[in-house]
């Protein structure tokens, strides 16, 4: 059994039979004598891992079969360089793209775009009688005559996530490294998704990359090769070696995923824990302070604030109490937990009943 509930935003908790099954095959994977990590990529036994790990993402997600599901090395930040680099075409009055900050991530995706073309931020996280809150669609200053819309449907450092989606014409882009798979989505009103292994998917070091093919193109000369989404397509993410452990623990996420109930099952279970833990906040909102609005709490990643002199005593006994990870990203401060799928409700019911017996220490 483990020994802590792990809240870390990313590198994240894996489910405990996913560590198990990695464990257990790290000597001998199905009876091949060698670890998953010596295979050769280009074999038959890699090449069966690899397309039932794409095979078992599609059901999940219900991805339809005009789209693309890469497996690409680097991380969510090396998307925001790719999304650019191959969608903005060989036209400079075409160069453009419109993006919605809603936070840090999206304030790095903005700067990294803006390196390639003429980047808009059509709207910003606003302060709403002392809450965070994301403008309505109608508010935003979005152009006609750009290559893509680009947002960030869960910051994971505010704790701040859309509840609904964009509605454009133009090829919607989405960096859901922080709740993909958290609940189901409708792929089709999507251009490219993308997400960073890390949180909801597996371990860090690959990212999966969901296009829509009609926007895989004959990239710019200048794109280097690796990062060129047609060579990445064309190849099926095998054009020079890929991650393989990480994209093999990817698998067994996603296999552990089906054999507990799918993305549905999951979201309820989501949805309970995140408002259990929001519910607990509200209560005793005199001493726990969320400062996001109602309508765009992150269900993954709940943000709060103590009185400020307490909030090192409370990180230091929540690690003691096996609860670690839990301060705040160090640009905001205070308190954070993630609480990913491999999260079980135990772990939020813990950290609950910690939180209630240091508020009547403290409170
Ligand atoms: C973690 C995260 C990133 C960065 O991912 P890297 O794998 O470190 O590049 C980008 N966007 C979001 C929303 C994230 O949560």
């Amino acid at each position: 059994m483990r020994k802590v509930y792990n809240f870390s935003a990313g590198p994240a908790m894996l489910p405990e039979e996913v560590l198990l099954t990695a464990q257990s095959e790290m000597l001998d994977w199905h009876g091949t004598g060698m670890s998953i990590m010596e295979l050769g990529h280009r074999g038959p036994e890699f090449k069966a891992l690899a397309d039932k790990a794409e095979h078992d993402l599609r059901e999940l997600m219900k991805i339809p079969p005009n789209y693309h599901v890469l497996f690409l090395p680097g991380g969510a930040t090396t998307q925001f360089a790719m999304v650019p680099l191959n969608l903005f075409g060989e036209d400079a009055s075409l160069q453009k793209a419109d993006y919605i900050d809603t936070g840090i991530w999206s304030k790095k995706a903005i700067a990294e775009a803006k390196r390639y073309g003429d980047v808009n931020v059509a709207a910003q996280t606003e302060l709403r009688d002392d809450y965070f809150v994301i403008p309505e669609q109608k508010q935003w200053n979005l152009r006609d005559d750009i290559r893509y819309l680009h947002y960030t449907p869960n910051e994971t450092i505010e704790g701040i996530e859309f509840n609904w989606i964009p509605d454009v014409k133009v090829p919607l882009v989405a960096d859901m490294s922080s709740m993909i798979l958290s609940r189901p989505i409708d792929v089709s009103r999507f251009g490219i998704i993308y997400a960073g292994a890390q949180k909801n998917i597996g371990q860090a070091g690959i990212t999966v990359v969901i296009i829509r093919d009609d926007l895989v193109k004959e990239p710019l000369p200048f794109v280097p090769t690796l990062y060129q989404y047609q060579v990445q397509a064309e190849n099926h993410s095998f054009y020079n070696t890929p991650p393989t452990y990480a994209w093999y623990i990817a698998g067994l996420v996603f296999d552990w995923m089906k054999r507990n109930g799918g993305v549905d099952a999951f979201y309820a279970r989501n949805k309970r824990k995140a408002s259990k833990l929001y519910a607990y906040l509200d209560k005793h909102r005199e001493f726990y302070r969320t400062k996001v609005h109602p309508d765009n709490r992150s269900m993954m990643n709940v943000v709060f604030d103590l009185p400020d002199e307490l909030t090192k005593r409370f990180l230091d006994e929540s690690t003691a109490a096996g609860l670690t990870n839990l301060r705040g990203h160090r640009t905001v401060g205070g308190v954070r937990a993630s609480i990913y799928n491999a999260m079980p409700e135990d772990g939020v019911d813990s950290l609950i009943s910690f939180m209630e017996t240091f508020v009547r220490k403290h409170g």
